[in-house]
């Protein structure tokens, strides 16, 4: 067994551990070592997800629970420090995106091409596994995805984030002259706009209450609108990115006969949705779990200069100030970024 490793990788490191509601620590911790087949990799930037809010604030997201000291941090790259036995030598140095879901590549969902929805998935940075918020993490080397030096460090970060707005136009089925409706325009709803223009959509309406976010997918092109009850009209597909009880009832009214609802925000457990208007209209209700062979689509638009993500990072704190990401929140936030290694 040969470990291939770049000059100078240090034995311990910071991570930043949660340990409950509301109680983020440092600590120091011993360097992890890439073991067969994987890749360490120095972290860049880490982006601040709506699931790590819920997770600091009520010590669970969704259906996922913290019970013990857990490292936040999904959306993120890095630099590759060192390369495990069977993993190739020449990757150490490249600058990466990684993707941080990890299926059992045997599963029967898995094996259908499906691999987001295996039920035994691990994924970076939710109860169970460790994520970025530390100076270097081990990663299955198919994790980790080279980008080229035109993508910056946040922007590998938000590959992730992209990644769950395409698997939501996907579900979307947009094609050209599409007429789409987005709920919601934080980085989920703002990528969405985008994406769904890229994929030929004619007509893209985003709601959003704030200002600065409604200028931003105003500068892609999207009508916009502040309130769901301003929209009059029904569209091919909507794209529910808020979660909020709601707005995913209404959504579903603005879905043209035939059409398709697609929920992506994730909100309370239970929802109410007007069930004439999905029977008599054939409305299809499709849910959206993280995502499925996104990385190198992504990465080939950002290079491309097809999808703009920079402009989304509303703040980058050091890795010394990562807390104020969850203490100090901006009024017009849309993604925070922690550059541990910055
Ligand atoms: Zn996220």
């Amino acid at each position: 067994m040969s470990t291939t490793t770049s000059a100078g990788t240090p034995r311990t490191m910071r991570a930043l551990v949660l340990h409950g509601p509301q109680d983020l620590r440092f600590e120091t911790r011993d360097a992890p070592v890439a073991e067969p087949g994987e890749v360490l990799v120095e972290i860049g930037s880490v982006g601040v997800c709506g699931s790590d809010k819920h997770f600091y604030l009520e010590g669970r997201a969704s259906s996922e629970i913290v019970t013990e000291p857990l490292v936040l941090g999904h959306e993120f790259g890095g630099r590759i420090v060192q390369a495990g036995s069977e993993a190739d030598a020449a990757l150490v140095g490249r600058r990466v995106s990684v993707e941080p879901l990890m299926p059992d590549p045997r599963s029967p969902e898995a094996r259908r091409g499906s691999y987001n929805l295996d039920p035994a998935q691990r994924f970076f940075g939710v109860p169970g596994t460790d994520g970025a918020l530390q100076q270097y993490l081990r990663v299955p080397v198919q994790n980790a995805f080279v980008i080229p030096d035109s993508v910056s460090d946040d922007a590998a970060a938000m590959v992730e984030t992209i990644s769950v707005s395409l698997n939501g136009i996907r579900k979307a089925g947009v094609a050209a002259g599409s007429r789409i409706l987005i709920t919601g325009g934080g980085p989920i709803g703002l990528f969405a706009a985008q994406l769904a223009f890229l994929h030929g959509a004619s007509r893209v309406v985003l709601v959003e209450p704030q200002d600065e976010r409604r200028a931003t997918a105003a500068s892609y092109g999207c009508e916009v609108a502040s309130d769901l009850a301003d929209v009059d009209e029904r569209f091919d597909a909507v794209v529910e990115c808020t979660g909020v009880g709601v707005v995913r009832h209404d959504s579903c009214l603005k879905v043209a006969p035939g059409g398709k609802a697609i929920f992506i925000g994730v909100g309370a457990q239970d929802a109410s949705i007007p069930m004439p208007a999905i029977i008599e209209r054939e409305v299809s209700v499709q849910g959206v779990m993280r995502y499925a062979f996104t990385w190198p689509t992504v990465i080939e638009a950002l290079a491309a200069g097809r999808i703009d993500a920079d402009s989304l990072v509303s703040r980058a704190l050091p890795f010394d100030r990562a807390i104020e990401a969850w203490t100090v929140p901006l009024a017009t936030e849309v993604k925070t970024m922690i550059r541990v290694n910055g």
